[in-house]
């Protein structure tokens, strides 16, 4: 801007000009030459301020507030001057004295709206050393300044009192508010605010050491220190044009920790000095303020050191359960994974079964109630000395204190067994359990990501094994090569009719009658002899091969039962399907085809699934037997009672049969609660229209009190094991003799 550029190099060639003017002219004042520039000094300020008012942008109103403060200073001086020049004395107070002493609370409020605007976002801690700065600066001011706060030179009329008081007050101010500023802008001081800064404290200090010399009678008008007011002037105008200039962005509004300390330490010296010289009560007054701010500034310091303290905290624990979590373990790792303490430390990785399957059945919701349960209880087993984290999903890891191979395998134990316990959630009751892998210290690694990595690989080995818990074993590193040779073994089983079927028979316990049997399927090891479905399953779900698997064991069912139907016997033959039978979407049609190559009709089938299988798509499940009921394919459903489901599929879903776990009729013969139990979930099938089978009755009592409550079927070793077709043909025709 032309004209601002113009008035500001006008504004420094009056400045110079007066400067000259009053260091060549020594003998007083002279109105032509001084009193020229140094009204232009006074005056070009004033026009530069309103200038850069009107051509700013945003009109502000620190802006104004400046704008009229220094041309109040400005009016001040030439009243001044006039009644000097007519009278060659001011009475005092004059008028004059009024529109200079508006300067003083006109800059205070313009600096305190531009930096409330500026520093809006500053942390407390800056506008707290902020105002320890200006704190202490004005008491180390009000000792220069306590012969002129004390004494009163100049009259005795309250007025002038009150006046002359009111100066050195003010400057106080002003430098308080300069230092203020620089705090908040900490080391590196925005260029913008410089010239304010600058400004305030060069008039500060002109009126400073003009009072004390007014104070010791040793002023005289027409001195280079007549300069400093107009200087101020001059730099402040400054500030109003450059104050509108945008922030230099990133600024770093770190305080310098050496200002706080510098104002506190000239607080505690003004203290100490008054008690041997002559300080004026302002400076006391004013140095206790600064250490009340002090211990303000020291107690805000705490709390975010607290608060730090709090966040790192934080940071290291689990939302959900509230345990440590990854980070915290391996933080805390290297402490306690110490080589040269030689105590066996042990880590336990746990690990849920079939969690996915409670978060995907009912909701994420219950499944974090179950995990920060499962933390409870893990927890509840362990020491305090022992560390239990949760490392994320339904994963856990306990770190274990002076713990041997055996005590390792006890906790596992008393985990596994705290988990197992039925959990309630939500009106819902639920049973998981955990597998675990131990990993020795220092024995099976000598940190903690190779422990972890050991861990992971005996907890799934346990997972396949389902047998609980497992201690790490060199031999597993090779597990994965094992796995691939059971895999390809697999491959093999299925491409050359290594599966069997057993059957195990239904009995009708109204009747007495045998109406169907369940296919179970056999693997025909050609080393390992005949395994049974728990040892393979899983690999076979693993691998991705279960769909042939049905379909062999479909094929192999269906010819049994076509077999049987030539032979006279009408067997239903009942098959079991995985829940990633869901994969298959032409399932119906598949069998339907074979039902159809052996001209079979659909009775001769029922399909065996478990709540599983319902739970992992609902929808989908829902269509796919649908499409089966409508071909006359009879489902049930298997292990009733032990998945997570709540019972509304049982009127929302086609389904036949309900086959009660072997759990529920186990207790049965020594428990009365559990035979009500059962009594009651039989009515329950009855109700909805469903058949009740009981599966694994094993002795006479449980049959004759299944009997009695009205259940339609039962299987189990009582009646038969399962067993080869063969078999189970001769057992029928020894039924029919007897
Ligand atoms: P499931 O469907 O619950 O089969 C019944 C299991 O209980 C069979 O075990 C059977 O031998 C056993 N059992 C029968 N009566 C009694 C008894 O009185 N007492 C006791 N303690 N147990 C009894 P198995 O043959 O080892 O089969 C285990 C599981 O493997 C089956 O449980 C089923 O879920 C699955 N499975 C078996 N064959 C197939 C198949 O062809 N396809 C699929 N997808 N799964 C199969
Ligand atoms: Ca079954
Ligand atoms: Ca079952």
């Amino acid at each position: 801007d032309r004209i601002l550029v113009a008035l500001q190099w006008a504004m420094a060639v009056s400045l110079v000009g007066y400067l000259v003017t009053l260091v060549s002219t020594d003998n007083g004042f002279s109105v032509l030459s001084q009193g020229a520039f140094g009204t232009l000094a006074q005056w070009l300020p004033a026009v530069y301020c309103w200038v850069a008012y009107a051509r700013a942008e945003k009109r502000r109103p620190e802006t104004w507030l400046v704008a009229l403060a220094v041309t109040g200073f400005a009016l001040g001086n030439l009243y001044y001057g006039l009644v000097w020049s007519l009278h060659s004395s001011v009475t005092f107070p004059a008028w004059a004295d009024l529109a200079y002493l508006a300067f003083y609370p006109l800059m205070l409020l313009a600096i305190v709206l531009a930096a409330r605007r500026e520093f809006i976002g500053a942390a407390s801690t800056v506008w707290w050393d902020s105002a320890l700065g200006a704190l202490g600066s004005a008491s180390v001011l009000a000792v220069l300044l306590g012969p002129v706060l004390e004494s009163d030179p100049r009259g005795s009329s309250a007025l002038a009192m009150v006046v002359s008081v009111a100066y050195p007050l003010g400057d106080l101010l002003l430098v308080a508010a300069a230092v203020g500023i620089c705090a908040l802008q900490g080391l590196r001081m925005d260029r913008r605010w410089l010239p304010m800064v600058v400004g305030l404290i060069v008039f500060a200090a002109t009126d400073v050491v003009y009072a004390l010399q007014v104070a010791h009678h040793t002023y005289a008008v027409g001195t280079p220190l007549d300069a400093g007011w107009a200087l101020g002037m001059v730099l402040v105008a400054l500030w109003v044009n450059d104050g509108a200039r945008r922030p230099s962005p990133g600024r770093d509004r770190a305080v310098p920790l050496a200002l706080p300390a510098l104002a506190t330490a000239s607080a505690v010296a003004v203290l100490v000095a008054g008690t041997r010289l002559d300080v004026s009560g302002w400076a006391v007054l004013l140095a206790g303020l600064t250490l009340l701010a002090a211990a303000g500034r020291t107690q805000l310091a705490f709390r975010q050191v607290f608060r730090l303290a709090e966040v790192r905290r934080q940071a290291a624990t689990d939302d959900l359960t509230g345990l440590p979590n990854r980070r915290a373990l391996y933080g805390q790792a290297p402490e306690l994974l110490d080589l040269d303490d030689d105590r066996p430390r042990a880590l336990l990785l746990l690990d849920l079964d079939k969690f996915k399957e409670v978060n995907d059945s009912l909701g994420h919701h219950v499944g974090d109630q179950l995990l920060v349960q499962v933390g409870l209880r893990l927890q509840s087993q362990l020491d305090d000395r022992d560390l239990l984290a949760r490392l994320g999903g339904d994963e856990f890891a306990a770190l274990l204190q002076g713990t041997d191979r055996q005590q390792a395998q006890a906790v596992a134990h008393r985990l596994r067994a705290a988990i197992a316990a039925p959990f309630r959630l939500e009106g819902i009751t639920l049973h998981t359990d955990v597998s675990i892998g131990i990993a020795m210290f220092p024995d099976h690694g000598p940190d903690l990501s190779l422990l972890l990595r050991r861990a992971d690989i005996a907890m799934y080995k346990a997972k396949a094994a389902r047998c609980g818990h497992l201690v790490y074993s060199g031999d597993d590193d090779h597990h994965g090569e094992a796995r691939l040779r059971t895999m390809t073994e697999l491959r093999t089983a299925l491409a050359n009719d290594q599966l069997l079927l057993h059957y195990q028979p239904k009995i009708d316990l109204a009747s007495d009658e045998v109406r169907g049997a369940e296919a179970l399927v056999r693997w025909d090891h050609p080393t390992r002899g005949l395994l049974y479905p728990e040892s393979f399953l899983s690999l076979i779900e693993a691998a991705g091969l279960m769909s042939t698997l049905t379909a062999q064991v479909l094929a192999q069912a269906l010819d049994q039962a076509a077999a049987w139907r030539t032979a006279g016997r009408a067997l239903t033959v009942a098959v079991n399907l995985s829940a990633s039978s869901l994969a298959d979407a032409d399932l119906p049609e598949q069998i339907a085809a074979l039902l159809d190559a052996r001209g079979l009709p659909s009775s001769a089938l029922q399909l065996e699934i478990t709540e599983e299988f319902l739970m992992v798509d609902r929808d989908r499940a829902g269509g796919i037997l649908t499409r089966l009921r409508d071909r006359g394919i009879q489902i049930a459903v298997d292990d009733f009672g032990t998945g997570y489901s709540s019972l509304s599929y049982l009127r929302d879903l086609p389904i036949d049969e309900l086959k009660l776990d072997r759990s529920f009729i186990f207790p049965m013969a020594d428990d009365a609660r559990a035979a009500a139990l059962v009594a009651s979930t039989i009515a329950l099938a009855h109700s909805l229209g469903l058949r009740m089978v009981a599966e694994g009755v094993e002795n006479p009592v449980a049959y004759t009190e299944l009997a009695r409550h009205g259940c339609d079927l039962a299987q189990g070793y009582f009646l038969s094991r399962p067993v080869p077709a063969v078999e189970l043909d001769h057992w029928l025709d020894e039924r029919l003799d007897s």
